[in-house]
């Protein structure tokens, strides 16, 4: 596979000057020395809200503000680490009243707000198993989640209950309590449902955390269902150590910082660095509700002084869109570092990072499954455009095959093969819930196979090129759609291309390209050949897309990637398969 191929250098991007720590990470520390750090309850008692919060409300950052949480107009309101200690511990305790066992699995259905964060913490406190769940799910998707994982609370609002829970509840005999928010003056609880801040009001601040370890299930996160039916991921407390080397490493979090996440909870990425990285770093957390709106996000980066930013490249790519008039209408001097995660980053989105937001976006790589960032483009590293980076220190990456007898074998540089991480690390997945079979697969000996095809290039650097479902098999060629999709965006019209491979009975599969444009690009015959002609010039005729078309719209997950596996369906009149996590039906 061919890397993407860039003009510009890299030399010119700068190093994080607030990265006090030595460059050679790798010998500043080790998982052990931070687990020892992070050892803050009895025994050898681990839990994620412990480290979270309560870490930091016992000791001198204790009045900083945790949360910052922004209402639709723009006004905002501190939560500080020492009052979200108190009221997560309301929270437990209120669990600890009505009886429910540590254990028990607590669903989170919220939209980004103050009762999200109580939900998760205090479940945690608690010693439940939490399971966030997107607030935009309609009710079909809920009640599979919560039948599966035998949810046996639910904590989320008033409205969303109506709208969302009601009609599925006699399918939930398993939950016994229903804890609502947002309930207006004199509005009556519907039936088996409980007032959650009457009882938070009843509750007492101070709680004995339950004596979780390191191997105690926490979370149970359910995967993007890209490319088929969504995993339930369960994790334990120890993944507190990578979160918290993670946060400090991959994403350069200082307690100065102020520090945004768009990632909603009902991701992984939303859990892991919307709510426990930054509040382990002790570092202020930008909270909004609001859904994608490119002037409102600008505002947000502007007038929260945001330092840290941590998106995704559908998001990118919608800025991109949005056109570089709306971005030279603010300014982001307190920005320093940009991340991104959840697809392969063009290298323009992260040259356009560097012309519009002032620094160029670190791409970082990681699943559902290994809870943390595992490969990343670091602060202190040189950034190749378009590479997801290099293993964190600690992470034992590898490309491997398999040779004639089927045993695994690491491959060697710019070789393409699956992506394996050496077992374990503290945030592993422990089990795919219900899915046993499933979950041994992931493992041959002391490799974890992530799905994902890569290449490592001779400086170490991880290229992403496909997932092994999504990968395209033309006349003997191995086709990564990232690497073609790339090539259509770099025409300045396009503003997002999805490749898919179609049936060919000579060639074995052919390329196909949908690709959406900028806003005031206009499809036109003469762009569409263009398109063809650049793809062949640069990727060669084997591997460019033998066919093109406009489209307004791509369908993308709820995490914003793309759904490839639904436009492939529906081109070849396939049953479209499990559509629950898809965002914008198109
Ligand atoms: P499902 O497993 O249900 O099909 P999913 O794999 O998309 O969904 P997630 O766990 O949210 O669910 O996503 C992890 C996947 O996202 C990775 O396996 C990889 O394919 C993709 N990914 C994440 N980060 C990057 C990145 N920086 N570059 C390329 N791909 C990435
Ligand atoms: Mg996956």
């Amino acid at each position: 596979m061919r890397p993407v191929i860039i003009e510009k250098t890299a030399s010119d991007l700068p190093v994080s000057p607030n990265w006090t720590d030595t460059p050679d990470a790798r010998a500043a520390f080790s998982w052990g020395a931070e687990a020892r750090a992070l050892a803050g309850l009895p025994g050898d008692g681990l839990n994620l809200a412990f480290e979270a919060v309560d870490r930091h409300a016992q000791g001198p950052a204790r009045q900083r503000a945790a949360l910052r949480l922004l209402d639709r107009d723009g006004s905002s309101h501190d939560i500080s680490f020492h009052e979200l200690s108190n009221r997560t511990n309301r929270f437990a305790h209120v669990l600890q009243r009505l009886g429910v066992a540590p254990g028990a699995r607590l669903f989170v259905l919220c939209e980004r707000g103050l009762e999200l964060y109580l939900g998760l913490l205090g479940g945690l406190k608690h010693g439940c198993v939490v399971c966030p769940l997107f607030s935009a799910f309609g009710p079909e998707p809920i009640a599979t989640r919560m039948a599966l994982g035998e949810g046996s609370v639910l904590v989320t609002s008033a409205a969303l209950y109506q709208r969302k829970v009601e009609s599925i509840r006699a399918r939930l005999p398993l939950l016994q309590h229903v804890l609502l928010h947002g309930l207006r003056q004199g509005e009556t609880l519907p039936p088996d449902t409980l007032d959650l801040h009457a009882l938070l009001a009843e509750a007492e601040d101070s709680f004995t955390i339950a004596p979780t370890t390191a191997d105690t299930p926490s979370l149970l996160h359910f995967t993007s269902g890209t490319t088929g039916t969504p995993k339930g991921a369960l994790h334990v407390h120890g993944a507190a150590v990578t979160h918290y080397v993670t946060g400090k490493y991959a994403l350069d979090l200082h307690p100065d910082d102020i520090y945004w996440c768009t990632a909603d909870p009902g991701w992984v990425t939303g859990t892991s660095y919307g709510i426990l990285a930054p509040l382990m770093l002790g570092v202020t957390s930008v909270v909004d509700s609001a859904e994608f709106d490119a002037e409102r996000w600008y505002g947000i980066l502007e007038h929260q002084h945001v330092s840290v930013w941590y998106t995704a490249p559908t998001a990118i790519r919608l800025l991109m869109k949005a056109g570089a008039a709306l971005a030279a209408a603010h300014s982001f001097p307190a920005l320093r570092f940009v991340a991104s995660v959840g697809e392969p980053l063009n290298a323009e989105a992260v040259w356009w990072g560097k012309e519009v937001l002032g620094h160029p976006i670190h791409d970082n790589w990681w699943q559902t499954e290994t809870g943390g960032i595992m490969i990343a483009n670091t602060a202190v590293m040189t950034i190749k455009p378009g590479s997801m980076g290099k293993p964190l220190p600690g992470v034992d990456a590898a490309i491997v095959g398999r040779n004639a007898t089927g045993q695994l074998v690491p491959l060697g540089n710019e070789q393409v093969g699956e992506l394996a991480l050496k077992k374990p690390w503290p945030a592993l997945f422990r089990a795919y819930l219900g899915q046993e079979e499933r979950y041994r697969r992931c493992f041959s000996g002391d490799w974890y196979l992530s799905g994902d095809l890569a290449r490592r290039d001779a400086d170490g650097y991880y290229w992403f090129v496909g997932r092994s479902d999504d990968v395209i098999k033309s006349a003997g060629h191995l086709i990564g759609p990232f690497e073609v999709e790339s090539v259509l965006m770099e025409l300045p019209e396009v503003a997002e291309a999805a490749v898919i491979g179609m049936p060919d009975p000579l060639l074995g599969e052919t390329v196909k390209a949908f690709v959406t444009l900028k806003a005031g690009q206009v499809a036109t015959t003469a762009l569409h050949d263009e398109l063809l002609g650049h793809a062949r010039k640069r990727l060669g005729a084997a591997v460019a897309p033998k066919e093109l078309a406009f489209v307004t719209d791509l369908p993308h997950t709820r995490s914003g990637k793309l759904m490839r596996r639904l436009l492939k369906a529906r081109e070849l009149g396939l049953p479209e398969g499990d559509l629950s996590t898809l965002e914008n039906p198109v």
